[in-house]
């Protein structure tokens, strides 16, 4: 990953934003951006500036998600859709050798194909953390992740301070948004103030700085500190969600045999959907595969999740054969073992999981009620006994 820089200001006008991403084309980047489709704004592959989606907005609440036209021509006036970058940096199934029969026996073949080069636009603060705790599962420690370091070494990120949260936002509470602190090779604000359209960009790397000096810009408006502040202060007023995390993985290990667990689980439906959406889950699978003939065989790694069946299959038996066990073992491990696994929270409050789970389950609302109900057991505890009481 490229070394930081000092960090400046300088102005881009909106055409800017074309020509920004003709340089990094020209530079041989495959730019993936927000595009509509299907309904919603996902990640893709991006030649122009008139592949995103100006002008529309994403709703979003508990299992609810609806695209909308906002009033202006806004590049970047919405949250996040279903799709995180973790499917380009960490994808979805990944073959990890091939075997062809060679007489008696069979040639493996380990290469890996030539990583994409990609370019990310439009990275929102909470992702930027999403990325940083899956460099720290695939890259730090002794088993190093050859495809996703291929993939991350040479990716060039651009940053979106966010100026409009969704619905079931809530980075403020996990300290991770609304602006961009690091991480980036820029960073960009959008300005939609009055009648002004224009993106203040902020350099992060020399790399970044190289591709500005292809862009035309020019030195920031004397404003530009206070309104890349108003903007993401006004994402910050708007968070759908909160979630208080003081002590938060204390709390849930006392809570392991709580009720609401039971209450979860009724709603459940095992569909793995919250971890597929989920920006930080890393779990997979390994498949192998022959042909009919017998001549050839793979093997294929591919994302699975804590919700089904097979993952926690262990010789003989499921070690979590119940919806409670398994969204007790989900929820647990984003909030507290993964601060001892990892040093850091696996929740970076993208809302995803809230948004994109069918029946609308609230991983805040999950929490809350296991806090208040600890909240309440005190002050009953503390309630000045009555005469009569025991
Ligand atoms: S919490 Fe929701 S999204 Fe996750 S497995 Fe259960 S029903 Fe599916
Ligand atoms: S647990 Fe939910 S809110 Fe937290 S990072 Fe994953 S998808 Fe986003």
């Amino acid at each position: 990953m490229p070394d930081p820089r000092p960090r400046t200001l300088r102005a881009l006008p909106v055409e800017g934003l074309d020509a920004l991403l003709q340089a990094l084309r020209r530079r041989g980047y495959r730019t993936v951006g927000p595009t509509l489709r299907d309904g919603a704004i996902v990640y893709d592959e991006i030649t122009s500036a008139a592949d995103l989606p100006a002008g529309w907005t994403d709703v979003q609440d508990g299992g609810t998600y609806r695209l909308a036209r906002r009033g202006d021509g806004a590049y970047f006036g919405y949250a996040v859709g279903p799709h995180s970058w973790k499917r380009f940096l960490f994808p979805a199934a990944t073959r990890l050798w091939r075997a062809r029969r060679a007489g008696d026996a069979f040639a493996v073949e380990t290469g890996q194909e030539e990583p994409p080069r990609y370019a990310f636009v439009g990275v929102r603060a909470c992702e930027l953390h999403a990325i940083a705790v899956q460099d720290r599962v695939f890259l730090q420690g002794p088993h190093v992740d050859a495809t996703y370091r291929a993939r991350r070494e040479q990716a060039f990120i651009i940053a979106v301070n966010c100026g409009q949260a969704g619905g079931t936002c809530f980075c403020v509470s996990m300290k991770t948004g609304p602006r961009a602190a690091a991480g980036f090779d820029l960073a960009l604000t959008e300005i939609l103030e009055g009648g002004r359209h224009e993106f203040i960009v902020e350099t992060g790397t020399e790399r970044g700085a190289d591709v500005l000096r292809d862009v035309p810009h020019w030195g920031p408006p004397a404003d530009a500190p206070d309104a890349i502040d108003r903007t993401v202060a006004r994402a910050a007023a708007q968070m759908g969600r909160t979630m208080d995390t003081a002590d938060i993985k204390e709390l849930l290990y006392r809570n392991l045999g709580h009720p609401r667990w039971d209450h979860v689980a009724a709603r459940c439906l095992t569909c793995a959907n919250c971890t597929m959406v989920c920006p930080t889950c890393f779990c997979s699978s390994v498949e192998d595969t022959t042909d009919l003939t017998g001549e050839h065989a793979e093997r294929w790694r591919r994302w699975d999740s804590c919700f089904t069946m097979d993952f926690s299959y262990i010789h003989g038996g499921n070690v979590r054969n119940s919806a409670k066990s398994r969204y007790r073992q989900w929820m647990t491990h984003k909030l507290a073992t993964w601060i001892d696994q990892f040093g850091t929270s696996g929740c970076v409050g993208c809302g995803r999981c809230i948004t994109w789970c069918p029946v609308g389950i609230d991983i805040t609302e999950e929490v809350r009620a296991i806090r208040e109900s600890e909240t309440a057991t005190v002050r009953q505890d503390s309630r000045p006994k009555e005469q009569g009481d025991a």
